[in-house]
């Protein structure tokens, strides 16, 4: 630790010498993040150069930046992560200095020396701050040297299953095993029991040795009920180090965040005071300068465990950007200049509550099985950057390919309270309307909706526990449809109004288009009548009667208006004779008909789908990696039936039910198409 700190105070002096403010940057990075860093050094008045791979020569990031350079193919080792493309793309075009983002080559001190050889500058911290915390074993070793308090575990990588086992024994049941180079929450399994340990160990060195070709792991305490706290740091490079509060990351699934928020429900001032002080202990144990994070593992009695540190801007920046109004990519530009920061401690100030969600092309009705395809309609929320902000890297007709990570978009909103914020959240879901690709936004509007949520009752477990591995219709059940029944009136009505209009029955059109309808609201049926008001309809559901409000026409896919005063956005799509409304994450199937017609509908017989349980159906596209199972076995529910990889994790296929394996569709190395039969029951 010693060696580290005194390394990183060498290269320190050298930032520190006073440096004009850099006029271009390359920004090493795609997507959401590669735009929002453009749009900092824009504003900064800064040039920009992007760097493109041959999947993204179309991509926001390439029309956004000033200049733009291709890079290598689209598999990322050959582009986003080729060190030599990207310092020689930084020096072909003058660019002074080199923004990282996330992932790819934010945390790999190769491309800082790299950079430093090429006398171009890196907008982040040290190489000895990146290599120190760069590997799990290490920094929790240097947090504990520090005076930090970090998980009980042996911190030592073990590769053989009995050792692994005897470590597990002496720590005690559960365990968490994890890659020592670890991130985006691979690598990563909890054990029960010995027999766990030994499949975990498997699996997450496997894990570890694709994604960071580095298969070191070792054991900690898994830690009961816990939440996942952090708090940013930022460190200039001279001497000056603050933090800016914690975020709460605790709605994860599968060890990736999803849901994020700036304060956390939970710390009380003291908690929030000592979590902050460890944090700045640890970025001076390692001279730390630029933006970084502090993780930390919290349990129930608030006490808390540092878990690692990531010494890069951090995916759900934006919700201490909007709480303590401090643009963190700006301060990252001018540290990295050799400026000093703006502000000490005691100037640091959180106001209000802010909330990120990340949109993901996944499908949350299947298991959150990858989605990935074409953006046939999107259309973002309106955004003011404070209370809603968008930060995305898409735009409608491009693609989400299946060669990066999946996501759509950050959706930021924020409030003076956590109810304001997450308030906002929903009318922002409700407005963001996207199609072409399956995505979480129902998901994202359920974990808004949800009580326990909404109380501030979180633990990493939350989304296991309450949703299990899919959305189930279930946790979407709706609990007033009245206001969405009207809505659907209104629009039945309005229809009905143009259909007279084309016939010609100019005069009286409004009479002509009726007033009585009925509303057959997914399997129910609804008698409505509606009646022209000023600015909308009035619509009577079951004699109580609901003002409908909105300048809403004909094709237009979002309804914006009020019902009852209370404003709403729903989202409408035509198909045929029926209407699809997404509103509050449910989506309705809805048909608004004549009385008469309605009649006929009910003795209509329902077309039955076809059985395909007998089937081990691929869930994802991805590469059949090994199959369990011989044709004549006999299995059990539960056993391994084959494993399948995709975006780099290993998924067990596990039988559902008992059976016997009767014909096999697809061996392993085949690749596999959605839904692509891999073996057939008898
Ligand atoms: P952060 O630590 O900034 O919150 P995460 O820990 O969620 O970010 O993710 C770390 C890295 O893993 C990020 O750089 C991101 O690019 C990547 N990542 C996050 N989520 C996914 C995902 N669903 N699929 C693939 N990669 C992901
Ligand atoms: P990554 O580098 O992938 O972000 P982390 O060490 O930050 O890995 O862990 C990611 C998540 O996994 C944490 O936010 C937490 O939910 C869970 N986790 C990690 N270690 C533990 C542990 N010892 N006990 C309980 N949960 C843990
Ligand atoms: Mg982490």
């Amino acid at each position: 630790m010693a060696a580290a700190a005194r390394s990183a105070a060498k290269e320190s002096d050298m930032a520190a010498k006073p440096h004009a403010m850099f006029k271009k940057i390359l920004i090493a990075n795609r997507g959401e993040i590669a735009c929002r860093i453009i749009r900092t050094a824009r504003r900064m008045g800064i040039a920009t150069v992007a760097v493109y791979s041959e999947a993204d020569a179309d991509a926001l990031h390439v029309r956004e930046a000033d200049e733009a350079v291709a890079i290598g193919p689209a598999p990322s080792a050959e582009s986003y992560l080729s060190i030599p493309h990207i310092v020689r793309a930084a020096a072909d075009t003058g660019a002074e200095a080199v923004h990282p983002g996330y992932g790819f080559l934010s945390e790999n001190p190769a491309f800082v020396d790299a950079l430093q050889a090429a006398k171009i500058a890196f907008i982040g911290p040290t190489r000895a701050a990146i290599a120190a915390m760069g590997d799990k074993i290490e920094s929790k070793r240097l947090a504990l040297g520090a005076g930090v308090s970090t998980v009980p575990g042996l911190n030592e990588a073990v590769a053989d299953p009995d050792a692994a086992v005897k470590f597990a024994r002496r720590i005690g049941y559960p365990v968490m095993i994890k890659a020592a180079a670890g991130g985006g929450g691979k690598g990563m399994r909890i054990a029960r029991n010995d027999g766990e340990v030994h499949e975990g160990l498997r699996l997450a060195r496997n894990e570890a040795r694709s994604a960071f070709a580095d298969d070191r792991v070792f054991l900690e305490k898994y830690i009961d009920e816990p939440r996942h706290i952090e708090v940013q740091i930022l460190g200039d490079a001279h001497g000056n180090i603050v933090h800016l509060g914690e975020r709460e990351c605790s709605i994860q699934r599968r060890h990736q965040k999803v849901i994020e928020e700036a304060p956390s429900p939970f710390l009380d001032a003291k908690t929030r005071r000592a979590m902050g002080e460890q944090a700045v202990a640890i970025g001076r144990a390692v001279g730390y300068r630029s933006a970084g994070t502090v993780e930390f593992i919290v349990d129930r009695k608030r006490n808390f465990y540092f878990l690692e540190m990531n010494t890069r801007l951090q995916v759900e920046h934006p919700v201490t950007e909007l709480t303590t109004g401090i643009d963190l990519v700006e301060a990252m530009i001018r540290v990295a200049a050799g400026e000093r920061l703006a502000f000490r401690q005691q100037d640091i100030k959180l106001n209000g509550w802010a909330i990120e969600a990340r949109i993901y092309a996944e499908d949350p009705f299947r298991k959150f099985l990858p989605s990935v395809g074409r953006l046939v309609r999107y259309i973002p929320p309106e955004a003011d950057g404070k209370r809603v902000r968008v930060d995305s890297g898409v735009y409608e007709g491009g693609e989400i390919s299946v060669y990066y990570d999946p996501m759509i978009a950050k959706l930021i909103t924020a409030g003076q309270d956590r109810k304001e914020a997450i308030a906002n959240m929903r009318a922002a879901l409700d407005a963001y309307y996207v199609r072409g690709l399956t995505h979480n936004m129902p998901f994202l509007a359920a974990i808004m909706a949800h009580p326990r949520f909404v109380e501030g009752r979180l633990s990493t477990g939350f989304i296991a526990e309450e949703f299990g591995e899919s959305l189930g219709a279930a946790s979407l059940a709706l609990e007033e449809p009245a206001p969405l029944v009207a809505v659907a009136a209104a629009i039945g009505r309005r229809e009905a109004e143009r259909a007279c209009r084309l016939s010609g029955q100019l005069a009286g059109y409004e009479a002509g288009a009726g007033t009585e309808f009925v509303v057959v609201f997914e399997e129910t049926q609804h008698a409505v009548k509606v009646s022209a008001a000023e600015g909308g309809y009035d619509v009577s559901v079951g004699g109580e009667r609901h003002a409908v409000r909105s300048a809403w026409r004909i094709g237009e896919p979002l309804f914006k208006g009020s019902v009852n005063g209370r404003p709403l956005t729903v989202q409408v799509e035509r198909q045929g004779t029926s209407y699809k409304l997404n509103h509050g994450g449910h989506q309705l199937d809805v048909r608004v008909l004549p009385p008469a017609t309605a009649k006929h509908l009910a003795v209509m017989p329902k077309k039955a789908a076809p059985d395909l349980s007998r089937y081990l159906m691929s869930p994802m596209p991805g590469l059949l990696v090994s199959l369990a199972v011989k044709v004549g076995q006999e299995v059990k529910a539960g056993e391994e039936l084959a494993v399948v990889e995709a975006m780099k994790m290993e998924n067990i296929l596990r039988a559902e039910r008992n059976g016997v394996v009767a014909k096999l569709h697809a061996k392993p190395g085949d690749s596999l198409a959605v839904d692509q039969a891999i073996l057939e029951f008898a």
